[in-house]
């Protein structure tokens, strides 16, 4: 029998990457039988206000370190070449040209992203050209689409709630990695090794 080959694209900030960002994406691949999971960092977020603490540059660069050791993962900057507003349904068709052959694409988001995802640009068809799949996060109610219905319909809230990925929860964001490093405390523990080496190097966060 063929299978399609599956990837997992991971959209985000990644202001800086840590440890809950890897984790999630290797559970997530894990249960979705994925050959790859790409980040995706972001030029900035058209939801969030203010702009990234790292360049784009460094952002890019603190990713592929985390990512060394796993040759399942890739890193693309797509994103952050493309004009500002950058929106997942042009990265998702993007990546849908790029790859030759049949291949299914996931996106994979944190459960946090839930209560925003209306006011994501093409949603419904966002939805319906790939697997959007909620991760579930320390912090946030578990994943729940009933409140889209009158949106959206039954058919694609039936995909999103197939697609939900029960990730281990995993209590850390990039917000308490800066709020950590600007007020001098430690954050060893929740940085990949050599991230907390570049940070250091370029004192990024201060
Ligand atoms: P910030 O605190 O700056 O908002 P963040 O830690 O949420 O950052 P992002 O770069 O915004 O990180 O996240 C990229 C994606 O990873 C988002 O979909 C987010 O929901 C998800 N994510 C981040 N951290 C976790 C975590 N600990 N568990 C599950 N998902 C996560």
């Amino acid at each position: 029998m063929v299978t399609s080959k599956r990837i997992a694209l991971f959209g985000g900030t990644f202001d800086p990457v840590h440890i809950g960002h890897t984790m999630v994406a290797s559970a997530a691949a894990e249960h979705i039988g994925a050959d790859k999971v790409i980040f995706v960092p972001a030029r900035r977020s058209p939801l969030k206000d203010s702009l990234p603490g790292a360049s784009d540059i460094d952002r890019f660069n603190m990713i592929s370190l985390a990512i060394d050791d796993d040759k399942n993962f890739e890193v693309s900057d797509c994103e952050l070449k493309r004009e500002y507003p950058s929106y997942t349904i042009d990265t998702i068709r993007h990546f849908r040209s790029e790859l030759s052959g049949e291949v299914s694409i996931y996106w994979l988001i944190g459960a946090d992203g839930i209560g925003e995802l209306s006011r994501w640009y093409k949603v419904e068809e966002l939805i319906d050209e790939c697997s959007l799949s909620v991760m579930y996060r320390a912090g946030f109610e578990k994943p729940d689409f009933e409140k889209f219905l009158p949106l959206w319909g039954r058919r694609r809230i039936e995909k999103l709630r197939e697609n939900i990925i029960p990730t281990p929860l995993v209590d850390i964001s990039s917000t308490q990695v800066r709020q950590r490093l600007a007020a001098g405390l430690g954050v060893a523990q929740v940085l990949n090794p050599q991230v907390l080496r570049y940070i250091q190097e370029k004192n990024l966060y201060r």
